[in-house]
C-alpha cells in the first residue's frame, strides 16, 4: 500500500479523498493555487505544495506543476478527484513516465471514452444500446439539417468533446438547426478547443440514470447499482438519488449488464460511471462514460456501505477486489443535494465573497455532509461554485426526502447567496415526491420553484410573536397581544406562557383557535431557531429587522412586522412608500470577464432581451434587459475584466 498520496484537486472532493486516505493510514499532500492558500483542503492535508496562480490553467490544470509537487514531496500516487485533470489521458501518461501511480483508470480507457463520438462507436460494438443518431462529424449547417431530418426531430446538437453540460442544444426544427448549429460549434471550440459536432435523437421525457462500476487489475468487475440524476439545470445535475424511483427491476439488470460489457470492452479498471438516458417506456440508451470518481458518488456509498475512494486506492495499489457481485447489497434510499454559491432569484448567478457565517448541520448515521469550506472561507470567481454536498440516507425514499429537507433548513450560511431555498422547493414539490419528473422538470417548473411566498403563514406568525415576546418580556409572564403583518395579511394573536421551566407558549388566534408552541434551544445570538407546533418540527433562519423579524424556512421567507395596538393604529395612517423606478444602468452582478456583447449603442431593446454575457466560476451568465429602452453607451468590450457593480451598459433616460 502507498504511504503518501497527492490529491490534484481542491474543495470538497480534495477534503473527501483525504478523509479516506487518513482512515487507511496514508499521508496526504495538498496542492494549492494563490487563491487557495487558506483553503480547507490545505489545512486538512499533512503537507501542502503551492502550484501557481489562481486561474486553473496555471495551477490545477498544469501537469508540470503537479509533477513537480509529486517529486518534491515524494508522493507515490495521485488521486485526481473530478474535473481538472481527472479525465486527461496525457496527465496519466506523464505520471506513468515519472514513475508515479495514477489512482484511476488506464490512459487508454480515458482516451477511448473521452470523446463522445468514439465512445458511442465503442459502446455500439460492445452491444450497448446507444442514442439513435449520426455517429460522425458534421461539418456544415446544411448537412446538419439533412441528418436531423433523417433522424427525426427533436434532435440534440452535441459537441463531441463536450462535458459539464456545456456544448449541447435541442433542435425542434430546421430553423433551430440554423439558429444553433454554428453557435454550438463556436461554444465547443472556445470551451474545449475542439469544434467537432454530431447529432443524435433528443430522447423525450428523459430520465438520467447511471451505473457505478468498479474493476480491479485482475479482471474482476462489479456494478454498484444505479443513481438517478434527472434533476438538472442546463444539463447539469443538481440533486441525485439511489435507487432510482423509476427503474423497473428488469431494466436495472439490463442496464447494469450493458455497463459492465462496455467497461470490459475498454479494459476499464478503478471506479467509473456509465451514463444512460431513459424514456418513459424504460427504453434506455448510452450517453457517455465518466472515467473518474463522480460528484454524486456518496449516494452509492450510503446505499452499498462501500468507500469508493478506498476501493480506487486499493485497485491502484494492485490489490484485487475483496468481494464479488453477489456480496454487494444495497440498502435504503440516499439523496444528495448540491449546495451552490449562487442566486436562484437572479438567474442562478454565481455569488462571490466571504462566507461570514457557515455552520453546517451535524453529521449522523443518516446525514452526510461533504464540504470544502469553513466560516470565513472565500468563494472566488476562479472555480466551481459548489460549496457542499448534503446527503440523507433512510429506509424509505419519503423519509430520505424529509430528512434531507430538514438538514437543508438547518444550514446557517451568510455573506453569500445560496441555492438552499431552491433545493428545499425541489424536495417539497409534489411531483418530485411522487417520482414524476424528468430532466426538464426544473425548467418547466421554474416559476413555481422560485416562489418564496409561504404556503402556510401560521408557523411564521407563531415564531415572530414568540421572538418578540422573548426580546422584550423575558422575565414577565403576562399575556401579551401582538399584531403581525406577513405578506400583506394581518394576524392578531395573544401569547400565554405555558411553562415556567421551558420556553413553551399557547398562541391564541382571533378566530378562537390556539396552538401549543415550544421553542427548542433558543438563544439570542443564534441565527437558527427550532420550534415544535403541536409536535411538528420547524427549523427557521432568523434575523432581527427594524420592525420585527426576517424569517426563512427552506424556500419560504418573509418579513414579519410585529406591532403593539398603538403602533398598528399609527402605521395605518402613514402614506404608502412610492416604488422608485428607473434603473438606467446595467451593473455587473459579479467580478468576471465579458465574453459576449449582443447589443449596439443606439439599439432599442425589450424586457428580457440578452445584453451581454459575463463569465465567472466556469459559468457563462447571460445578463438581460429588465425593461424596454435604448442603449446609450457600452462601457466594455469582449475579454475585458469587470468588477462587481461596474456599469456595463448605460440606457438613454
Ligand atoms: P458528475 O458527472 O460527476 O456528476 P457533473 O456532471 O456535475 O459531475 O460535472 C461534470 C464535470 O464538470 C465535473 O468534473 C465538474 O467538475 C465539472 N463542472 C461542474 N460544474 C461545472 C460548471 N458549472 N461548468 C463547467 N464544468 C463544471
Ligand atoms: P456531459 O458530458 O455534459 O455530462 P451528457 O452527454 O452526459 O453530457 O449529457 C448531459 C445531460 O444532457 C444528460 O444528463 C441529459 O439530461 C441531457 N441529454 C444529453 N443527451 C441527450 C439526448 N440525446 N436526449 C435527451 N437529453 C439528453
Ligand atoms: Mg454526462
Amino acid at each position: 500500500m502507498f504511504s503518501k498520496i497527492l490529491i490534484a484537486n481542491r474543495g470538497e472532493i480534495a477534503c473527501r479523498i483525504m478523509r479516506t486516505a487518513k482512515k487507511m493510514g496514508i499521508k496526504t499532500v495538498a496542492v494549492y493555487s494563490d487563491a487557495d492558500k487558506m483553503s480547507q483542503h490545505v489545512y486538512e492535508a499533512d503537507e501542502s505544495y503551492h502550484i501557481g496562480a489562481a486561474p486553473a490553467i496555471e495551477s490545477y490544470l498544469n501537469v508540470h506543476k503537479i509533477i513537480a509537487a509529486v517529486n518534491h514531496t515524494g508522493a507515490q500516487a495521485v488521486h485526481p478527484g473530478y474535473g481538472f485533470l481527472s479525465e486527461q489521458a496525457h496527465f496519466v501518461e506523464a505520471l506513468t513516465q515519472n514513475g508515479t501511480t495514477f489512482i484511476g483508470p488506464p490512459a487508454s480507457a480515458i482516451n477511448a471514452m473521452g470523446d463522445k463520438i468514439t465512445s458511442k462507436k465503442i459502446a455500439h460494438d460492445a452491444g450497448v444500446r446507444i442514442v439513435p443518431g449520426h455517429m460522425g462529424i458534421i461539418p456544415t449547417t446544411q448537412e446538419a439539417i439533412s441528418i436531423a431530418r433523417k433522424i427525426g426531430y427533436p434532435v440534440m446538437i452535441k459537441a463531441s468533446a463536450g462535458g459539464g453540460g456545456k456544448g449541447m442544444r435541442i433542435a425542434w426544427s430546421d430553423q433551430d438547426i440554423v439558429d444553433n448549429f454554428q453557435a454550438t460549434q463556436r461554444e465547443s471550440a472556445s470551451s474545449f478547443g475542439d469544434d467537432r459536432i454530431f447529432i443524435e435523437k433528443f430522447i423525450q421525457s428523459p430520465r438520467h440514470i447511471e451505473i457505478q462500476i468498479l474493476a480491479d487489475n485482475f479482471g474482476n468487475i462489479v456494478h454498484l447499482g444505479e443513481r438517478e440524476c434527472s434533476l438538472q439545470r442546463r444539463n447539469q445535475k443538481v440533486r441525485e438519488e439511489a435507487p432510482s424511483p423509476f427503474l423497473q427491476h428488469s431494466t436495472r439488470q439490463e442496464m447494469c449488464n450493458q455497463a459492465i460489457a462496455l467497461a470490459k470492452a475498454v479494459g476499464y479498471t478503478s471506479a467509473g460511471t456509465v451514463e444512460f438516458i431513459a424514456d418513459a417506456e424504460q427504453n434506455f440508451y448510452f450517453l457517455e462514460m465518466n472515467t473518474r470518481l463522480q460528484v454524486e458518488h456518496p449516494v452509492t456509498e450510503l446505499t452499498t456501505g462501500l468507500d469508493l475512494v478506498e476501493q480506487m486506492i486499493s485497485v491502484a495499489a494492485n490489490q484485487p477486489l475483496s468481494f464479488t457481485q453477489d456480496m454487494i447489497q444495497t440498502n435504503g434510499h440516499a439523496i444528495e443535494a448540491r449546495v451552490y454559491a449562487e442566486n436562484p432569484q437572479k438567474n442562478f448567478m454565481p455569488s462571490i465573497g466571504r462566507l461570514k457565517t457557515y455552520r453546517s448541520p451535524e453529521e449522523s448515521r443518516n446525514i452526510r455532509i461533504d464540504s470544502g469550506v469553513t466560516e470565513g472561507s472565500n468563494i472566488s470567481i476562479y472555480y466551481d461554485p459548489m460549496i457542499a454536498k448534503v446527503c440523507s440516507w433512510e429506509a424509505s425514499r419519503t423519509r430520505a426526502i424529509s430528512t434531507l429537507n430538514q438538514t437543508l433548513h438547518a444550514f446557517e450560511l451568510d455573506g453569500i447567496q445560496s441555492n438552499l431555498g431552491f433545493l428545499s422547493a425541489l424536495l417539497e414539490h409534489e411531483n418530485f415526491i411522487n417520482g414524476q419528473f424528468d430532466t426538464q422538470f426544473i425548467e418547466k417548473n421554474l416559476t413555481d420553484l422560485l416562489l418564496t411566498r409561504t404556503d402556510n403563514a401560521i408557523p411564521f406568525v407563531c415564531l415572530s410573536a414568540i421572538l418578540s415576546y422573548m426580546a422584550i418580556h423575558t422575565n414577565q409572564e403576562e399575556q401579551i397581544q401582538s399584531i403581525i403583518h406577513i405578506e400583506g395579511t394581518c394576524y392578531r394573536v395573544t401569547l400565554e406562557k405555558a411553562s415556567h421551566i421551558r420556553d413553551e407558549f399557547i398562541v391564541f388566534f382571533e378566530d378562537g383557535k390556539n396552538l401549543r408552541v415550544e421553542l427548542d434551544g433558543f438563544n439570542t445570538s443564534k441565527t437558527l431557531c427550532k420550534i415544535n407546533i403541536n409536535d411538528t418540527r420547524y427549523i427557521f433562519q432568523i434575523s432581527k429587522t427594524k420592525m420585527g423579524w426576517f424569517l426563512q424556512k427552506g424556500r419560504a421567507q418573509c418579513e414579519a412586522i410585529v406591532l403593539s395596538q398603538t403602533q398598528s393604529a399609527l402605521l395605518a395612517k402613514l402614506p404608502k412608500k412610492q416604488k422608485t423606478e428607473t434603473q438606467q444602468h446595467l451593473l455587473s452582478p459579479m467580478p468576471g470577464i465579458v465574453t459576449n456583447i449582443f447589443v449596439k449603442e443606439g439599439q432599442i431593446v425589450q424586457s428580457g432581451d440578452p445584453l451581454c454575457t459575463v463569465e465567472a466560476m466556469k459559468m457563462e451568465n447571460v445578463l438581460r434587459s429588465e425593461k424596454e429602452g435604448e442603449i446609450k453607451k457600452i462601457n466594455y468590450q469582449c475579454h475585458d475584466n469587470v468588477n462587481v457593480n461596474d456599469v456595463l451598459i448605460e440606457f438613454a433616460v
